[in-house]
């Protein structure tokens, strides 16, 4: 069943939302090489707390961090340790989930960790348009399939590939609601899109093939042939007169652009 979300649930989920975006401009400071990822983990659940919130993904199916912090080859879910430490030349995606006023917030942001290669460059640039080429379809009438055919169509055509196994969703007062958001698709294919929609648009792109694994802590997913992999993460709501991103990256690219 999808849950429509009138006004005043959308500014709520605004509120968590833009949370989110917040503790990423706070964790994407800390940002380098030598830093362990369950300090960054730590960082982002006592901002998230100071805010009076709860971190969304702590305790989520028994996840035990708040953040899902993944490198390179890893592509989602990534669990923080205090073993693992950013090097020059990795890439970092966090993924950041909050609970304020019963709504949930999710949004996550793939950074460069120092000086990266080109390639991974592109693969980063190339998943963060293609997370607003789906934005773009998120309108009334058209369907979910018109979202997830942006995505894929864009990566593809530079020659990145889409994963299957993982989605984006609806949020709400859960963490995933109806519908599933697959980043491929055909389009004029799925669910039709209304008013009130609020769904997480997430692409997870590889650089390689689209084949992933998930290892035996239950959680870590990576990619099969080892090569890098990128996600980028907004909620949005669909409104009559557009869409409207509840999240932001834009405190973390006031970080980044300093
Ligand atoms: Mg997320
Ligand atoms: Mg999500």
């Amino acid at each position: 069943m999808i849950f429509l979300k009138n006004e005043k649930e959308i500014e709520l989920l605004r509120e968590s939302n833009l949370l989110v975006g917040m503790t990423l401009g706070e964790v994407a400071k800390h940002i380098r090489p030598g830093i362990s990822t369950l300090e960054l983990d730590r960082i982002a659940e006592a901002f998230i707390r100071s805010h009076g919130a709860v971190p969304g993904f702590l305790g989520y199916g028994g996840f035990p961090n708040s953040l899902c912090i993944s490198v390179n080859d890893t592509v989602v879910h990534g669990i923080p340790s205090n073993k693992a430490f950013l090097k020059e030349g990795d890439i970092v995606s966090i993924d950041c989930g909050t609970l304020k006023n019963g709504y949930y917030g999710d949004s996550a942001y793939t950074f460069a960790v120092g000086e990266i290669s080109e390639e991974v460059k592109m693969l980063l640039k190339t998943t963060k348009e293609s997370l607003y080429k789906g934005i773009e379809k998120a309108v009334v009438g058209l369907r979910i399939g018109d979202i997830g055919n942006a995505v894929q169509s864009h990566c593809e055509a530079k020659g990145f590939s889409v994963v299957r196994e993982m989605v984006g969703h609806g949020v709400g007062k859960s963490l995933h609601e109806e519908p599933q958001v697959p980043n491929y698709g055909r389009q004029g294919q799925g669910v039709k899109l209304r008013e009130g929609m609020v769904i997480a648009i997430e692409p997870m792109i590889n650089l390689g093939k689209h084949h992933v694994y998930q290892e035996d802590d239950g959680w870590t997913i990576k990619t099969k042939d080892s090569k890098p992999s990128a996600h980028f993460e907004h909620t949005i709501a669909i409104k009559k007169d557009g869409v409207d991103i509840l999240s932001s990256f834009e405190y973390v690219e006031e970080v980044l652009n300093k």
